[in-house]
């Protein structure tokens, strides 16, 4: 059993009191890491200020535990995407402003004013919503200007201003948009959403509205376009945990990674030639091999994509699986029974599915066919993160 020690503290939804596990996964949570991140990301922002996005469980990090270090490394807003999210965070004592970045639901107001969180704006009716509340309520209009989602249109965005602007109850916080292709090197579509925006802001008869738009890839690759326009507030997700949105684009800050998911080897064996492994029987040793069995699974959310190209780090070694990854454990293929490797890893070891020094969260992603926000999102509740200053 692994007991937490002073460092670090263990936190785990499958069960408050067995919080470590020796044979399941442990999602490792560098705090200082993210520290790291912060200082860094509000030095590249500045002078506009860093808004740490700590949606969907902090990117699976853990959301109080990574508020809290944020805002003591200087970021100066939190967003959400939710209200249960930013209620959350008020719940955990949190003082600093909230955004919610999703549509509002327009008959829950009351609640953004009782957990003192900032609404969206998203469109005419929702302004018209909030223009018509009976509670003051601070609020943030957000733009659509390409990305398609959620937003009034540049054109309506002057009218809707003014009519927020004209009600004494409203707190007119903030005026933002959101960029679709800022990890692309060089787009010429997020220099396009930038220029409607900039233009938008030319129109405005009262132009002091504190403005929002860049997320990660646009601070860290659009970074001269962003100097160049005036805005208070950056919005970093993915960069906050250490990992840049394009795995390949040159960086120009240094990041690190905050999250190790490792898991203890739980079994091992040597099978002979024509030995199959796991479901399906879609792997079967050509060889005598060593086979060791790790704890962990897609049900803590490793993708099973991962069977066929994945890797696992054990004894400073990328080994590929051996067979399907399972619900709660995988196979991995140690090679020769004979071999260096072979020799040197013993049951309660552990394995590397990610972490900074590879393979990283972008392996995975590549393996999986998707991004880095999905490993991370997808990690489940039963795994439990471990906090380490
Ligand atoms: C999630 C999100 C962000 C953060 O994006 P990253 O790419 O993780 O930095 C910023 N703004 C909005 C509106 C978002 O939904």
């Amino acid at each position: 059993m692994h007991l937490p020690t002073s460092a670090c503290t263990i936190e785990s939804l499958a069960s408050p009191t067995i919080a470590a596990c020796a044979t399941g996964p442990q999602a490792t949570i560098d705090l200082g890491a993210l520290r790291h991140n912060v200082r860094v990301l509000a030095r590249r922002a500045a002078p506009a200020g860093l808004m740490a996005v700590v949606k969907a469980n902090a990117y699976g990090h853990g959301t109080v535990r990574v508020a809290e270090t944020c805002i003591e490394a200087g970021a100066e807003q939190l967003a959400v995407a939710r209200l249960a999210e930013g209620a959350a965070l008020r719940e955990a004592g949190i003082k600093t402003p909230i955004l919610v970045l999703g549509a509002p639901d327009t008959d829950a107001l009351t609640r953004y004013a009782q957990f003192d969180l900032s609404v969206t704006a998203s469109s005419a009716r929702v302004v018209a919503a909030l223009a018509s509340a009976r509670t003051p309520l601070r609020v943030h209009l957000k733009v659509d200007t390409g990305m398609g989602r959620l937003g009034c249109s540049p054109a309506d965005a002057p009218a809707l201003l003014e009519q927020l602007q004209a009600a004494s109850h409203l707190k007119v916080d903030g005026l933002w948009t959101h960029f679709a292709t800022a990890d692309e090197p060089d787009s010429a579509y997020a220099r396009e959403q930038l220029q409607r925006f900039q233009q938008l802001r030319a129109t405005l008869q009262r132009p002091h509205v504190p403005v929002h738009l860049a997320n990660s890839a646009a601070l860290l690759y659009l970074n001269e376009a962003m100097q160049q326009t005036e805005h208070s507030l950056v919005r970093a997700g993915l960069s906050l945990y250490g990992v840049p949105p394009a795995a390949d684009a040159p960086l120009t800050v240094s990041l690190r990674p905050v999250m190790r998911l490792s898991a203890p080897v739980v079994h091992l064996k040597t099978v002979s030639p024509g030995t199959s492994i796991s479901y399906g029987a879609r792997w079967t040793a050509s060889r005598p091999t060593r086979i060791a069995t790790l704890g962990v699974g897609y049900g803590d959310g490793y993708p099973r994509l991962c069977s066929k190209y994945g890797r696992v780090r054990i004894n400073d070694t990328l080994r590929p699986f051996a067979g399907t990854i399972c619900m709660d454990m995988c196979m991995v293929d140690l090679g020769r029974p004979e071999g260096a490797l072979a020799q040197r890893v013993h049951e309660g070891d552990t394995a590397v599915l990610f972490d900074a020094e590879g393979p990283t969260a972008h392996d995975v992603a590549t393996w999986a066919r998707t991004i880095p926000y999905e490993i991370f999102c997808r990690l489940d509740a039963r795994v439990p993160r471990n906090y380490v200053a």
